[in-house]
């Protein structure tokens, strides 16, 4: 079954709203193994959203849609479906009851345009909106299956989920099973290098990598009859990556690296102190997002100028002055500083050059250095960033949090 989803709405195109629908849509339809071939998106239109339409039903079986359901003149999804198919609109008075029931609980008076989101193509099947006054519908002719549904996501994913993707698991083929790698500690180019070869001989599971936030995240999906056969398809591969990323795997599914260095933090009962400046705050953050993290965090600082770094964590102006803020021996000494200032078995530091200006050649923008003090041992570590300030800020606090866990 292949399938194409047409987003409808002039703000879409003018760049006004994310297309987050047919994110949302696609990722849900390859969860139950029906396959998206093209995306489309097109404006509030007659003729613009009837081609698009043909256009999808030549190369499609099932055709979403998502806006154009509302009860203004613009809203035209529906209207244009129904001359597609050459089908007349029926009032549906279930529909109808519905809507003024939820326009009543509203105290909203029902006008002439709700009364025109009750009208359905003959035939159809009702996709109930318990969020709102648009209920959408299922229309199926000829092996051609048109699914519309309304525009706001807190209406069209409920939608979706209880009425949708169960009318079409009748045409999912077998299961589709993902399992998920979380990793830290290298990049995504770097990854792919190592695990190349494995990649490309896979074609059940497939291994779809892809960075997001510091992070590199591994999916292996397998297709098969059902869950047992999936797991055993998985297994192997699976084996296999572990063996080739090891370390760099920090966990599996859901799990998030906080979670992950939160509890090892709070198993080993090590206490911690973060000492920061180009990342201004973020790793403190990160390991406070962890609950129950305040048996070990004992506290965090910014020290952004060089006099905050002197006094409050004690690094010596000849370091500052010889080395610079920017520095493996800066981030040492900090470390240091910030353990021993909150008499914590773990002093953590970043720091670096967030840009986009006081980069030199020797210490381009980007440049980073952690420290890492464990119960007296110092340890250091030099990164390096290419990327926008907000971007670096993140990247610099995941990548220590990654290094804490190792
Ligand atoms: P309404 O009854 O609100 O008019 P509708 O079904 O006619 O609903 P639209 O008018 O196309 O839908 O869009 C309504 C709102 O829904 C948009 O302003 C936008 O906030 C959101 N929306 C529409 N399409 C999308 C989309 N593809 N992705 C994310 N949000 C969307
Ligand atoms: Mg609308």
């Amino acid at each position: 079954m292949k399938a194409e989803i047409i987003a409808v709405g002039t703000e879409l195109l003018l760049g006004d709203i994310v297309n987050t629908n047919a994110q949302y849509i696609a990722r849900r339809l390859a969860d139950i193994g029906i396959f998206v071939y093209h995306q489309t998106v097109v404006g509030d239109n007659p003729d613009r959203v009837k081609k698009a339409y043909e256009i999808a039903f030549n190369r499609a079986d099932i055709v979403i849609t998502t806006g154009g359901l509302g009860p203004t003149k613009d809203d035209l999804t529906k209207e244009i479906a129904a001359e597609y198919f050459q089908k007349k609109l029926q009032l549906d008075e279930a529909s109808l009851e519905a809507m003024k029931e939820y326009l009543l609980r509203r105290n909203h008076p029902i006008t002439e345009g709700n009364k025109k989101q009750a009208y359905f193509p003959e035939g159809a099947i009702i996709v109930k909106n318990d969020n709102g006054t648009a209920p959408g519908c299922i229309i199926e002719e000829d092996k051609k299956t048109m699914i519309l549904l309304p525009g706001p996501p807190r209406e069209m994913i409920p939608m979706l989920e209880s009425q949708v993707l169960p009318y079409l698991s009748q045409y999912q083929e077998g299961t589709l099973v993902s399992k998920v790698l979380r990793i830290c500690g290298i990049g995504e180019s770097a990854m792919e290098e190592l695990i190349e070869d494995i990649m490309e001989k896979q074609s059940n599971p497939t291994i779809a990598p892809y960075a997001k936030e510091g992070e590199v995240i591994l999916r292996i999906t397998a297709k098969a009859q059902d869950e047992d056969e999936a797991e055993k398809l998985i297994f192997p591969v699976e084996e296999q990556l572990r063996s080739r990323l090891q370390n760099y795997i920090y966990g599996e599914g859901e799990v998030s690296l906080e979670e992950v260095v939160g509890k090892m933090l709070i198993d080993h009962k090590l206490t911690i102190a973060t000492a920061e400046s180009c990342s201004g705050g973020l790793l403190a953050a990160k390991i406070i997002n962890y609950p129950g993290i305040s048996s070990v965090f004992m506290e965090g600082v910014i020290t952004y100028s060089n006099e905050a770094k002197i006094q409050r964590l004690g690094v010596k102006p000849e370091t500052l002055q010889t080395y610079g803020a920017v520095s493996r021996e800066t981030a040492g000494e900090m470390a240091a500083g910030v353990a021993k200032m909150g008499n914590t078995d773990i002093g953590i530091s970043i720091t670096g050059i967030a840009g986009p200006t006081g980069g030199t050649a020797e210490k381009p923008v980007g440049l980073i250095y952690a420290g890492l003090s464990i119960k007296g041992k110092l340890h250091t570590k030099e990164l390096f960033f290419k990327g926008d300030r907000q971007k670096l800020r993140n990247f610099a606090a995941t990548q220590t949090l990654c290094w804490l866990r190792q």
